[in-house]
Parts: structure tokens; sequence; C-alpha cells
């Protein structure tokens, strides 16, 4: 069974007499275990869909079933709860405390989350056990964000939700960035969503789900990988 469903979503954005139709409809479930990439043009809904599902926005009309859980009639305290424990997210840009340690900065989430990853655990999955004790200012972009994606998966949230991950990092370093997603979304078998402009990533998703104007336009399959279940 999926451990998220999304159906008939719809978004609109009402600012004075403009009115943005964001989503128009949208059906989509992510099954145990898979890594979908999501495609589209700018304005096509991708950031407001995952947001969505993160529970960080509401839908205008539809439904989104996470882990049995009725999102949309679930009240404040019980999202902000979903948010907190079965969300990770990672955005473009890494949102780390300055003054805090790489182990520090993972740490945050660890002390607040019940069932975790140690910080050490979490950061040596993203490959950087040679860096626990630096300061952000003294890592790279890529290392920054791979500081990011530990904070994001050290509470074994049920779902990683990221949003342009390498939209800040040069195409080399983007592409390591990716393959530490898919390296975590492998091992750890957390049911992962990105969206990216980035073709390498697409080629190592289980599906690729291709946006336009609020609507999903196509959904293909990869034969090559197989989500663990
Ligand atoms: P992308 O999803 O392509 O990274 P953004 O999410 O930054 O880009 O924004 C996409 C579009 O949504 C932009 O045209 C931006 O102006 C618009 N947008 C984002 N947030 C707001 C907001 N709070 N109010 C009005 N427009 C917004
Ligand atoms: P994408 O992530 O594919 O770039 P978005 O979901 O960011 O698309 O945006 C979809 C549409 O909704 C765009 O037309 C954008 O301008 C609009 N939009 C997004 N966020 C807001 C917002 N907070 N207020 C008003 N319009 C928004």
């Amino acid at each position: 069974a999926p451990v998220f469903q999304a159906r008939g979503l719809t978004k609109v954005y009402v600012m004075g007499e403009v009115r943005v139709e964001a989503l128009r409809g949208v059906d989509l479930d992510l099954y145990p275990g898979e890594l979908v990439v999501l495609l589209g043009p700018s304005g096509s809904g991708k950031s407001t869909l995952l947001n969505i599902l993160g529970g960080l926005d509401s839908p205008t009309s539809g439904q989104v079933i996470a882990a049995g859980r009725d999102l949309t009639q679930a009240g404040e305290r019980a999202l902000t709860a979903f948010r907190r424990q079965d969300v990770g997210f990672v955005f473009q840009f890494y949102n780390l405390i300055p003054s805090l340690t790489a182990r520090e900065n993972v740490a945050i989430v660890t002390e607040i989350a019940e069932d975790p990853m140690t910080p050490e655990a979490a950061l040596d999955l993203v490959g950087l056990s040679a860096r626990l004790d630096h300061f952000p200012a003294q890592l790279s972009g890529g290392e920054q964000q791979r500081v990011a994606i530990a904070r994001a998966i050290a509470k074994r949230p049920r779902v990683l939700l990221c949003d342009e991950p390498t939209g800040a990092l040069d195409s080399t370093t983007g592409v390591r960035v990716l393959e530490v997603l898919e390296r975590v979304n492998r091992e750890l078998g957390t049911t992962t969503a990105v969206i990216t402009h980035n073709a390498a990533i697409a080629a190592m998703a289980d599906r690729v789900v291709q946006m336009a104007d609020g609507r999903i336009q196509s959904v293909r399959t990869n034969p090559e990988r197989r989500a663990p279940r």
C-alpha cells in the first residue's frame, strides 16, 4: 500500500484580483522506499505539491492520506507533530546554524525525535564522518547540503522531501549530492521525492513524474531500479 496518497489536489492562490491555479487536480501515490523525481518548468506546481505532501501548506480542495491519516482533516497540533517526526525536508538553501558544528546541527533534531539515529551515524551515511566538528563556514556548499540531508534523515522520517537540493551547487557537486540522496534512499529505504532539473537523478529514480501547468502530465517508471520493499 502507498505511504502517501494525494487525491484531487487543487491549490488556488488569490492575490487581490489575481487568481493563480497552482494545482489543478493532482493524484499521486508514493510507495514505501521509492525514489520519485518531480520534473517540470518553473511555475508548474512542483513546490506547491511537495509543500502540501509535507504538511507545510494545505490544498484548496482534495485529500492527502499520509501513513493512513488524513492530513487535510488534521488539526494544527497533529500537523506540527507530523512535520516534526514524519517528514524530512531538504531545500535549495541549507539553513544550517552557523554557530553550531555539523554534529550539533544534526543533534538539534535528534534530541527531539522519537527514535533517531545518532548524529554520527547520520553524518556517516552522507560521507561526512571526517567533518563532525567543522562549522558550516568551514564546509563547501556540497558538504553543507550533505549536513542538511543528514539532519533531515536522522529522525528516520517516513518521507524525505527535497526541493531543488542542488539548485545552489555547480553541476559536478550537484550530481554528488544526488548520489548521496540515492544511496540514503537505497540504504535506509526512506521514501523520497526530489524536485530537480538535473537529468542525473531522473536516471536514478524509480519513477519520474512530469508536471505541467498544475497537473501531472506523465509518469515514467524506471525498469532498471527497484525500490526496496
Ligand atoms: P521555484 O519553485 O521555481 O524554485 P519559487 O518557489 O521561488 O521558484 O517561486 C515560484 C514562483 O512562485 C515565482 O514566480 C514566485 O514569484 C512565486 N512565489 C513564491 N512564493 C510567493 C509568495 N509568497 N507570494 C507570491 N508569489 C510567490
Ligand atoms: P514550481 O515549483 O513548479 O516552480 P510552484 O509550486 O512554486 O511551481 O508555483 C506554482 C504557481 O503558484 C506559480 O504560478 C507561482 O507563481 C504560484 N505561487 C506559488 N506560491 C505562491 C504563493 N505563496 N502565493 C501566490 N502564488 C504562488
